[in-house]
């Protein structure tokens, strides 16, 4: 079977079925809507979800209002466009995107794209992500090195033959990829070069005005290789994006990493798959490398953050039962909120005077 690319510039460049079928089950407020075409305004920090389930899609199960995709954060602040993982998610997202330029065609279409690890559930959006096939854009990726092979082998292996017609090399967009490792702090400015900054070359650099400031943190607190957390950091907004941990399970000192990373943000979005019967139940699920929301809370409450969104839900979950574990989490930490498709966060960049309430 030979893929043919289409003319250049279409959202629809992405080899998948037809667009149709793509949006079938997604949930009403997943559709590109205030962040299509729209430029962030400079005060703000806007965090989108365009998938918010774990291990695999689910359509059937995500009809209703949380949704069936796989995780996909987008991350909007004055210029800056920036990704954080790959799911089936960030389908929308780059048609979105591809929508966005065509609105704006004068504009640079600069794209940061972070993977926290290789799992299929963060990657299979991937080869289905418009902006690869159109050459207006650059897409940066950052990830971790894994299993002993290169983040620029494991994104590259994930197009190829024989798991996919169109090999990465081949693509029409213009495409760096970088390796961090634990504790690099990535400075993406508002145009320009992004710098990556180790402890040894001054990690304690902070961000110029204007610039995405991105620090990572290399935890051992998933199976079996381990998983990238990010601190996203513009002004005074701080977000923590730390997916696919599993709390309690492992070392203290590997749950304080996390804490300590953390502490202070305005906003954690901390995994939270399972209940805690089905944690702690006759077939248990401990070892896989997923928290349960009472995990989620007390990281949240030891790092002091502000807000705690419970992100990567079953499969298996219908709405109820995601919203009954928002419940119950509130009982511990009164500033809970659960990720859906559509959900938008925004986080100001400037504080006055007492911290803001965020929820
Ligand atoms: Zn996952
Ligand atoms: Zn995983």
């Amino acid at each position: 079977m030979a893929w043919r690319f289409r003319p250049f510039g279409r959202a629809s460049a992405a080899p998948h079925a037809t667009p149709s079928a793509a949006r079938i089950g997604r949930s009403p407020t997943a559709q590109p809507r205030s962040l299509g075409g729209a430029r962030i305004a400079d005060d703000a920090l806007v965090a989108r979800f365009w998938g918010v389930r774990g291990s695999y899609p689910t359509p059937r199960v995500g009809a209703g209002v949380v949704g069936g995709e796989t995780t996909c954060l987008e991350i909007r602040s004055g210029r800056h466009t920036l990704i954080i993982d790959a799911g089936s998610g960030a389908i929308g997202l780059g048609e979105a995107l591809a929508s966005r330029a065509n609105a704006t065609p004068s504009q640079p279409q600069d794209i940061t794209l972070l993977l926290t690890h290789a799992h299929h559930d963060h990657l299979c959006g991937l080869p289905f992500f418009a902006p690869l096939y159109d050459p207006r854009f650059h897409v940066r990726f950052f990830g971790p090195d894994l299993a002993h092979l290169r983040f620029s082998e494991i994104i590259a292996g994930y197009m190829r033959a024989p798991y996919f017609p169109v090999d990465f090399h081949s693509l029409p967009s213009r495409r760096t990829l970088r390796s961090l490792g634990d504790g690099d702090r990535l400075l993406i400015p508002a145009d320009g070069e992004p710098q990556i900054l180790d402890a040894a070359t001054g990690s304690s650099a902070s961000a110029p005005d204007g610039a995405l400031q991105v620090d990572a943190l290399f935890s051992r607190l998933h199976p079996a290789d381990g998983t990238m957390v990010y601190r996203v950091s513009a002004g005074a907004a701080r977000l923590v994006f730390a997916t696919d941990v599993e709390i309690g399970a492992h070392s203290a000192d590997a749950d304080q990493r996390l804490v300590e990373f953390a502490r202070g943000a305005d906003t954690l979005i901390h995994d939270a798959q399972y209940s805690e019967e089905d944690y702690n139940g006759a077939e248990s699920k401990r070892g896989f490398g997923h928290s349960t929301p009472a995990m989620a809370v007390r990281i949240a409450r030891d790092a002091g953050v502000n807000r705690l969104v419970l992100f990567h839900h079953d499969p298996h979950y219908s709405d109820d039962a995601v919203m009954e574990l928002q419940r119950r989490a509130q009982v511990g930490f009164p500033q809970v909120v659960t990720a859906r498709e559509g959900l938008e966060l925004r986080l100001e960049l400037r504080l006055d005077g007492a911290r803001q309430r965020l929820v």
